[in-house]
């Protein structure tokens, strides 16, 4: 299976896993010709597109999606969205578990400040057990069996610190930030936290423009975990599946 990273960070969010015969998406913040043009212009491949929470870097597209995809949200997150058209996504609960195509995933909640925010479990025969996981200060759940995961790694709260004191943050954000994104000792937290025995990878999500440091964060989280790991950026394309090769 290959994950191509359309945008990761506060500009827009959007994440494409596929094979040849099945994809899916999560998040809605890049245009909806980026997402097509990711699966070749084969949108009958897309079997779901999972949407975190209703904040425009990740939902910001959800309409045009719509029209091309079966799109799935929260209840919070699909009433917390403007829409123009009588179009709607379809409402999952907290641990529902859908299937589409291979996929199977299930819902859980997130810490963040919006309506009803949600991580997902995706399991897939290639992939074999991937969590999902963004714009949350931390994960209040366990995983076991994990092969692959996609985390938020946002700030390191020195940095934060250091730009409030320079004037270049305002007090404000910096209590927002850390009230909603996950901090990088959170994230090296988690990972410690769970069953790392079948763990390939790890990609660290939406990090901060001015509060993070790819090359850094990348280092750090790699040396305290030892497994493999990649930061997302706009066109990253990895190999995801349930052995590293
Ligand atoms: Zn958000």
């Amino acid at each position: 299976m290959e994950l191509k990273v359309l945008n990761s960070g506060s500009k827009a969010n959007g994440y494409v896993l596929q094979n040849d015969t099945e994809a899916i998406v999560i998040e809605c913040g890049c245009p909806v010709s980026d997402c097509l043009q990711a699966v070749n212009f084969q949108s009958s491949k897309i079997v779901a597109c999972l949407v975190s929470h209703e904040h425009g870097d990740h939902a910001k597209h959800i309409e045009k999606y719509m029209e091309y995809m079966p799109v799935y949200c929260s209840k919070g997150t699909a009433e917390a969205i403007t829409y123009k058209s009588k179009r709607r996504p379809t409402v999952l609960r907290c641990f529902q578990k859908l299937v589409a195509g291979n996929f199977v995933i299930q819902t859980f909640d997130t810490q963040h400040d919006s309506a009803e925010p949600f991580g997902f479990v995706i399991e897939h025969p290639e992939i074999g057990k991937l969590l999902f996981a963004t714009d949350t200060y931390y994960i209040k759940y366990k995983f076991d069996n994990l092969t692959n995961v996609m985390i938020e790694c946002n700030y390191d709260k020195d940095i934060l610190n250091e730009n409030v004191y320079n004037g270049l943050l305002h007090p404000v954000v910096q209590e927002r930030t850390i009230r909603s994104h996950m901090e990088i000792d959170t994230t090296i937290k988690t990972l410690k936290d769970n069953d790392a025995s079948h763990l390939n990878q790890v990609v660290l999500l939406h990090l901060s423009g001015n509060n993070a440091s790819p090359e850094e964060f990348q280092k750090r989280v790699s040396l305290a975990i030892g497994k493999c790991v990649s930061v997302a950026h706009k066109g990253l394309n990895l190999i995801v599946n349930k052995t590293p090769f």
